[in-house]
């Protein structure tokens, strides 16, 4: 298994002013449960569903986050697609709901930009899945699908 880049996402994306939250966040990662962790980046709930792409993110109307899986991912997709999408939450102002985007709207969005924050957002989920147990995150998505398929799960409020 090839070990993660020890650089920190500040260093690697000096040019995202959100990289150093995103840092911070996976310094607090081994301490937290899954839950923890979807619960801390807003997401409110989850769901699979036919789509075009592995996974999506989008905001519910009591401002949190909904995260969209594709119903044909393997356990392995959905925990690397959930590490990407858990990166898309970082590019959100989470202290304002519904959350602020803290980038241009995505049709203003130079091509440019738009690859840097994909790259950014695999590069979360790469140093995501060095410190949480992707085996159990696998496990996880696994058990999850049984019981959402099709429709979407509500994650309980503190
Ligand atoms: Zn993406």
């Amino acid at each position: 298994m090839a070990s993660a880049p020890t650089q920190t996402l500040a260093a690697r994306f000096p040019m995202l002013p959100f990289a150093p939250e995103a840092d911070r966040f996976l310094t607090a990662v081994p301490r937290m449960k899954l839950l923890e962790q979807l619960r801390a980046r807003h997401v409110g709930a989850v769901e699979c569903i036919p789509k075009w792409f592995p996974a999506g993110l989008s905001i519910m109307d009591d401002g949190r986050f909904l995260l969209s899986f594709n119903d044909v991912n393997t356990p392995e997709q959905d925990a690397e697609s959930l590490g990407h999408e858990l990166g898309h939450t970082f590019h959100y102002d989470l202290s304002a709901r519904p959350p602020r985007p803290l980038l241009p709207p995505p049709e203003e969005i130079s091509d440019e930009l738009f690859d840097l924050v994909e790259q950014f957002c695999d590069a979360f989920s790469e140093a995501w899945l060095a410190r949480v147990d992707k085996e159990l995150i696998m496990k996880a998505a696994e058990n999850q699908r049984e019981g959402i398929l099709r429709r979407s799960y509500i994650l309980e409020e503190e």
